[in-house]
This record gives C-alpha cells, sequence and structure tokens, in this order.
C-alpha cells in the first residue's frame, strides 16, 4: 500500500478527507508515518559461512547503537519529565545490553545461519512470548519492553527512524516539521515522539476526549481522527494540512490555503499572556508536575485539576510517597500561592499503571475505575494522600475525589485519606468531588453539603449521561455538547451548589471551548480549569460574553 499511497508532485490538487476534530487548530506540514508493526514480517535470508563474523558484528554494532538511542532518549527524559520516567528506557537499555540474549542471537547467526534481522526477531520474539505468559500482571508488562527494544534493534539494522517509516524522502529525519499519521496515538507514545517537530497528528482511532487527544491539546498541537485506513493511505513526505477545528485532513492542499495558515501560524506564535478577567477565574489542567511553569507563565489563577495518573503512567509504575511529594511539591511552589487541585489517582479504562493489577474487563469504563479502585487499594491512597498533605505546607492544596458516585463512597475514601495523613505536618487541606458520574449530580446538594467544593467533569460527565464511550471515534459524531440534558443537569449541580454556598468549578474539556465560554458563565459557572494554551482564548471569549450581556442588560 506504502508505494501506492498519496505522494508525488500533486501539490494542489487538494482531496479532502473528512474525520472528527479532537485538537484544535491548523497546521500543514509532511506526513511521517508512525508504523508499530513495521517489522512484523521479515523477509528470511541464509547467511554464507564466509560472511557470519561480519553479520555478527553488524548485530553487535546495532545493539551499541539501540543502548546508545535509549540512553539519549532516558537523558531527555530525565532532564525533561523526572527521574522516575526516565527509569523505563534504563530498564530497556539493561536488556538491550543483557548478556545472556545476546548470546541467543549470536548463536543463531553462527549456528543455525541466520541473518541478524532473523536472529534477533527470533530470540526476542520467544522471550516476549515467554513473559507474556506469566502468572503476574507487572511481568506481564515488560513484554512490551521487549517488543519495544526489538522494533529499536531493527531500526538500526535497517536504518529506519525509531518510531517513523519513511520510504524514500527521509522526511522522517529529526529536525523536521511533520504530521505524524498512525492508526492510533496512546498517551505514553507521545513520550517518545520528537514533539517540538510535531506540527499535527491524524490517527484512525481515537475519540475527542480520550486522554490521547487531551495530550495532543496540552501541546497545542491540532488533531484529527476518525480516518480509517488513513495509516495505509498516505506516503512519507506528502504535504498535508490538518483542520483540527474542522476535522479535515487535506492532501495536496491548496496553495492560497497554505499561505493562509503560515500567516495564522505566525499571528498564533506571536500571542501573548492574557491576564484574568473580571466575572470568570481561568485555571489550568496539568498532567505532569512540569507543566506548572507554563501554567504560571500563561497567568493561570492556580492548577484547577492535576490529573496525578499520568505521573504514574509516564514512569511506567507505581510512585513511591517521596517520589510523589516530590513531584507535588513542585507543582505548588510553582504556582505562588495560587490554588492547586491535586486529583487523586484516576487509574483505570484507557489509563493504565503497570503493578496496579487490573484484571481484563468487559467493560473497563464501568469497571474497576476511580474511587471505586481507590477504595480496593488502600495503601495506594494512602501513600498519595501522605504525599499530598505534606505538599499542603507549601500552599494552598485541594483534593479532587475523582468518580465519586454517592455520598457514601466519598467519605469512605475521605477517612481512608484522612487516617493515612495522621499526624503528618501539613496546611489546611479542602475535600472536594468530581461531578462525573451522572449519580453524583442527582445527589449534588447532599455531596456537597459533605463536601468542601465540587468539580465538574464533562468529559466523563457527558460519557455517561449518553451512554457514548468518549474513547470511540465510531460514535464521536453524535458528541454534541449543546445536548440540552447536559445542560439540564449542569444547571442542577450549579443549582445545589448555590443552595449549601460550596464553591464549584469545570475542568472537563468542554470549559475550554470557546464558543461555549457565554454558556458556561449563563449556566452560573464562575470558575473553570483548561488546558494551558487555552487560557487566553477562553478569557478573551469570556470578556466578549460579560461584555455582550452588559450591553444586553443596558439595552432592556
Ligand atoms: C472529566 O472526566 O471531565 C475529567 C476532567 O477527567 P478525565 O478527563 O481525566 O477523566
Ligand atoms: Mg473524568
Amino acid at each position: 500500500m506504502q508505494g501506492e499511497g498519496h505522494n508525488g508532485d500533486r501539490s494542489g490538487t487538494g482531496i479532502r478527507l473528512k474525520g472528527i476534530a479532537i485538537s484544535p487548530g491548523i497546521a500543514v506540514a509532511r506526513v511521517c508515518l508512525f508504523n508499530d508493526s513495521r517489522h512484523n514480517v521479515i523477509t528470511p535470508s541464509l547467511v554464507d559461512d564466509g560472511d557470519v563474523e561480519h553479520q555478527v558484528g553488524r548485530l553487535m554494532d546495532a545493539i551499541r547503537t539501540a543502548a546508545a538511542r535509549l540512553e539519549e532518549l532516558r537523558g531527555k527524559v530525565e532532564r525533561e519529565i523526572g527521574a522516575a520516567e526516565a527509569e523505563i528506557f534504563a530498564a530497556q537499555k539493561m536488556m538491550v545490553q543483557d548478556p545472556g540474549i545476546q548470546k541467543k542471537m549470536v548463536d543463531s547467526i553462527r549456528r543455525d545461519k541466520m541473518g541478524p534481522e532473523m536472529a534477533a526477531m527470533r530470540v526476542l520474539d520467544a522471550y516476549e512470548a515467554r513473559i507474556s505468559a506469566l502468572d503476574n500482571a507487572y511481568l506481564r508488562e515488560r513484554a512490551t519492553d521487549i517488543g519495544e527494544i526489538k522494533r529499536r534493534i531493527l531500526d538500526v539494522l535497517s536504518e529506519t527512524r525509531p518510531g517513523l517509516q519513511c520510504e524514500g524522502s527521509g522526511h522522517c529525519s529529526r529536525g523536521r516539521e511533520r504530521v505524524v499519521v498512525s492508526a492510533e496515538l496512546t498517551p505514553s507514545l507521545t513520550i517518545d515522539l520528537d514533539t517540538a517537530h510535531v506540527r499535527g497528528f491524524v490517527t484512525e482511532h481515537g475519540g475527542v476526549t480520550s486522554h490521547a487527544a487531551i495530550l495532543a491539546r496540552a501541546l497545542g498541537i491540532p488533531a484529527v481522527s476518525g480516518i480509517p485506513g488513513v495509516a495505509g493511505m498516505i506516503a512519507c513526505g506528502t504535504e498535508v494540512l490538518v483542520d483540527g477545528d474542522a476535522g479535515e485532513v487535506v492532501i495536496w492542499p491548496e496553495p492560497a490555503r497554505v499561505e493562509r495558515v503560515r500567516c495564522r501560524e505566525a499571528a498564533a506564535r506571536r500571542e501573548t499572556v492574557m491576564a484574568p478577567v473580571p466575572g470568570l477565574r481561568v485555571m489550568a489542567n496539568i498532567s505532569i508536575a512540569s507543566e506548572a511553569a507554563d501554567a504560571e507563565s500563561m497567568a493561570a489563577e492556580g492548577i484547577g485539576l492535576y490529573r496525578t495518573e499520568f505521573e504514574f503512567m509516564a514512569a511506567g509504575r507505581v510512585l513511591s510517597e517521596e517520589e510523589q511529594f516530590g513531584r507535588y511539591v513542585s507543582v505548588v511552589k510553582a504556582m505562588n500561592g495560587k490554588p492547586v487541585y491535586i486529583r487523586l489517582l484516576d487509574v483505570g479504562a484507557d489509563k493504565q499503571v503497570p503493578g496496579v493489577v487490573i484484571a481484563q474487563e468487559a467493560n473497563p469504563a464501568l469497571g474497576f475505575r476511580g474511587a471505586r479502585l481507590l477504595l480496593q487499594r488502600p495503601d495506594l491512597l494512602t501513600a498519595q494522600a501522605r504525599a499530598i498533605a505534606r505538599a499542603s505546607v507549601f500552599g494552598p492544596v485541594q483534593v479532587t475525589y475523582p468518580m465519586i458516585a454517592d455520598v457514601e463512597q466519598f467519605l469512605a475514601l475521605k477517612r481512608v485519606f484522612e487516617d493515612a495523613v495522621g499526624r503528618v505536618r501539613s496546611g489546611e487541606l479542602r475535600h472536594g468531588v468530581m461531578f462525573e458520574v451522572p449519580a453524583a449530580c442527582v445527589e449534588a446538594r447532599a455531596l456537597l453539603a459533605v463536601a468542601d467544593f465540587g468539580s465538574i467533569g464533562t468529559n466523563d460527565l457527558f460519557q455517561y449521561l449518553m451512554a457514548l464511550d468518549r474513547n470511540n471515534e465510531m460514535v464521536s459524531r453524535d458528541f454534541r455538547p449543546d445536548h440540552p440534558a447536559f445542560w439540564t443537569i449542569l444547571r442542577q449541580v450549579v443549582a445545589a451548589a448555590g443552595a449549601v454556598e460550596k464553591p464549584l468549578s469545570m475542568c472537563g474539556e468542554l470549559a475550554g471551548w470557546p464558543q461555549y465560554a457565554g454558556r458556561i458563565l449563563q449556566a452560573g459557572i464562575r470558575s473553570v480549569s483548561v488546558s494551558t494554551r487555552l487560557i487566553p482564548a477562553v478569557r478573551k471569549a469570556a470578556q466578549a460574553a460579560v461584555t455582550d450581556h452588559k450591553g444586553d442588560a443596558a439595552r432592556e
């Protein structure tokens, strides 16, 4: 298919592919294909007797290069994200250099006369299969690492860029602006991509409120999903326009349109910080601690949602109390006295953490997730509670409880939290509820009577209210945030908060859509939390809505 893909000098023809807009913005760049299955099929070849040592040498060189690349990646992740996250690459490097594995591969070349590609594939596939069959979920996760190191060794042998497949044009080499096209974009994949050069994402699968889409929005990268077969349709190096506002991808876009996009990009780069506006507090959603500095520089009025499970996902394991404390305290300090809402771990469904054992579930979104999982794993909650309490000494911290369904569940979790904190020195801690399960919204008044605050999670609330999978692009077209049922339930929560005089905020993705700012204000919400990059646009829209409203009132 690759050879039949759209490529060549056909600029200006403008073929349109309709998909789903999952991250706003428009970008133009050449395509790099992300191809996870690029080495699934290898042509077998036998090595001549006289060539054996040369092929052994090729294999050993490839192993050294793969180890050096992993070391590079480890250093990059340690500098940009953190030491714990970097460990996953240190562990992969150790596996690449394992003498037992190397010996088996060398034996396959010397004894069985296999080419180094085939030897690496056979040996590592056998390890992967054995580990996958183990009765231990944590170890089974390591099988993914074996697959990853196999691809890295084969990438070096075949001179392919890790993760990116480029035939002919060599466009995927570092330092070039690109649109990454893949079957699927997973949250951990985005960490491995050279995001500084990624201008857009195009994927076959993934809904508008999937966590990968949330990351794309946090990075400010336009993305379109829901284009069946797209990964086999466009060749590397083809120029495309990704319209993350309209949910459209244009192959060989018209030059005039390309020019408009380039002007818009230049203007966006000049976009300045916008100071807070009266009438709507705008805070930032973050997933990892290092994003707090960005939020502060964009004049966020606090961190309204810190999705702590992403720290665990980035590290690829459960973090200790000490490691969590390090992250939380750095966020609290970066925000200089502004409030930080730290959400307790919301693991489960599409957010899996190795070491948090979750059996295969038929309906993970309705299964072992968020509050339910925390109640079954008090060890996780205990370490997190103590780390949060210690961080609260350095600034105002609010604790947000995810996926709460009723009062009993909230109080049970709060008890575990408070027992865990015990005598740990802490600041004043407030405990609040995410309103993202419809039952909690129906019970909002009772919940807010016992909680200190509420935060509306529109992503899950919409998913569960409308029975609409947030990760499934096949149903994304039914994601209609103007649905009356949604606004009715929202107003009920606002009324409940008013009745018991408890603060309420909104932190789901809808809060960051400037076109809804007026409607959110009208519904009585005065505080939102959005992706850092969206803060100026939301403030502008809120300011315009407040001005319009004043104008209307004056005319009446
Ligand atoms: C939500 O559901 O709206 C929310 C903010 O939480 P998450 O997107 O992390 O599930
Ligand atoms: Mg949620």
